[in-house]
């Protein structure tokens, strides 16, 4: 089957969530019928359009691995094309020119609203054959009775009496074709065969289908997606967590797992939740697609997210983290270390800042290492010898032991509590606080394989000296 998809964002802001859905639902239609997906900037309003907008949903698309073929069309460019096509429908008589001033049509709707029929232009200058002039726009001879029905892929059969639409402008005085108009010209020239779009377009559709039909052109499929609301069923607004596809990108959230969690948010296969990339071009075919309105869950997405990053392979997660520990202060990030550290924390975070922020203890080098204060003097304390000691001697065990690996590790720690008759949880704590300035965290033995033998003899030392440095207690965790 021949698939050519397109996202047509305009750039008014940053790309969200809504909009980064139907992105994705007609790339993977393109993406599993081995067909085109183009990208079209719908930039033609130009008080309300931003280059840095553009920017922006171009980043978020690349982020969000959302390739698309071709150029980059932008309709600020196109201006002449969609000229040229309203002059074809004025050619064959499926348009006419219109001199009612705005002042004028909007009497027509009142008069139209007084009588309790939808306000509407009356089509005065339908008939009266006027030619080009300054201030004239051109409107569509909009057929008077016969319906626009078209079956769409989420919401089924619509049809609308043809009776009900108005004879919309296609070109405004000042020369500019319309949204409507535009939109259906770049489809048709760019051969897109399905529409996938925000159901706040579904009224322009049977206009757009008018459109083609003067034209002579088959109109696209077009599927129209509802919108994504709040977890309380409201228009979905930042008070929900809904943020735009960077914040999420800089809150640590996996591309992957924004993909998969956005498109079962309305489209499902089985009660199947975590998909690969590949998985989701295999599956979606642009059925089971949802056609009520989804709820947007930021925990689930959370959960989503967690599921993707613990099955990272520890090479590949090093690489991604690298920009988070940075900015969580680290000063030189050291690949082979951090993928040695990573599996202590994996399944303990649910984001890449979060995993980022856990692994910094065991990064940092032990001079710079940031302890907490209560946990140090309640494990530790200066006037207390017997934590201190403890770790200074098994400081001098764990120097022998070989090779430097969790087994011999935790093995050696067992014999020294046994050989002094003492309780684990005497020795435990001063040792996770020498290692890791904080109680809690992975097994000890493991972190100490992880950071490696000098490192772990000099946290030690440090601890059995006291040569702690605090966290600020308001900053610190
Ligand atoms: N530019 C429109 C928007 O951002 C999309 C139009 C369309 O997909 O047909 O809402």
């Amino acid at each position: 089957m021949n698939v050519v998809t397109r996202f047509a964002p305009s750039p008014t802001g940053h790309l969200h969530i809504g909009g980064a859905r139907t992105a994705i639902f007609s790339w993977l239609l393109a993406r599993h019928f081995g067909g085109k997906f183009y990208l079209r900037i719908e930039d033609t309003d130009q008080e309300r359009s931003r280059q840095e907008y553009t920017d922006s949903i171009l980043a978020s698309m690349n982020w969000l691995g959302l390739e698309h073929d071709g150029e980059v069309a932008y309709q600020s460019q196109r201006l002449g094309l969609y000229s040229g096509y309203v002059d074809k429908l004025l050619a064959s008589g499926h348009a006419y020119w219109c001199d009612c001033t705005p002042e004028e049509v909007e009497a027509m709707r009142e008069e139209a609203r007084s009588k309790g029929a939808k306000p509407r232009y009356n089509g005065r200058c339908r008939e009266l054959g006027l030619g080009p002039g300054t201030g004239r726009a051109v409107r569509l001879k909009v057929p008077r009775s016969g319906a626009v029905s078209f079956d769409d892929l989420v919401k089924g059969h619509i049809s609308v009496d043809a009776s009900e639409l108005d004879d919309m402008v296609l070109r405004r005085a000042d020369g500019a074709a319309t949204y409507n108009m535009a939109v259906v010209v770049d489809d048709a020239e760019m051969g897109v065969t399905h529409v996938v779009r925000g159901d706040d377009h579904v009224n322009n559709t049977p206009k757009q289908i008018l459109i083609y039909r003067a034209l002579g052109l088959t109109e696209p499929v077009f599927g129209h997606v509802p919108m994504i609301l709040g977890p309380d069923r409201q228009k979905l607004s930042k008070r929900h967590g809904a943020k735009a596809v960077i914040e999420y990108q800089a809150d640590g959230l996996l591309p992957e797992a924004l993909l998969n969690y956005l498109v079962r948010l309305g489209w499902s296969h089985g009660d199947q939740e975590i998909f690969s990339r590949p998985e989701l071009v295999e599956f979606f075919d642009g059925t089971s697609l949802n056609g009520s309105a989804a709820g947007f869950d930021p925990e689930k997405l959370l959960w989503v997210n967690a599921q993707h990053l613990h099955k990272i392979p520890a090479a590949e997660l090093a690489l991604l983290l690298v920009p988070f520990l940075l900015e969580a202060g680290l000063k030189r990030c050291e690949a082979g270390r951090v993928a040695r550290c990573i599996p202590l924390f994996q399944t303990r975070s649910s984001s890449l800042k979060e995993l980022a922020e856990q692994l910094m203890p065991v990064l940092l080098p032990a001079g710079l290492l940031l302890s907490q204060k209560e946990a140090v003097e309640k494990t530790l304390p200066a006037d207390l010898r017997e934590g201190r000691e403890h770790v200074a001697r098994l400081r001098e065990i764990f120097a022998k032991v070989e090779p430097f690996a969790q087994e011999g590790l935790h093995a050696a720690l067992q014999k020294y509590v046994a050989d002094n008759g003492l309780k684990f949880k005497a020795v435990a704590p001063p040792l996770r606080v020498s290692l890791l300035g904080y109680m809690g965290g992975p097994d000890l033995a493991a972190v100490m394989e992880a950071i490696g033998r000098p490192e772990t003899l000099h946290r030690m030392e440090h601890a059995a000296t006291g040569h702690f440095k605090f966290k600020n207690p308001v900053e610190g965790k």
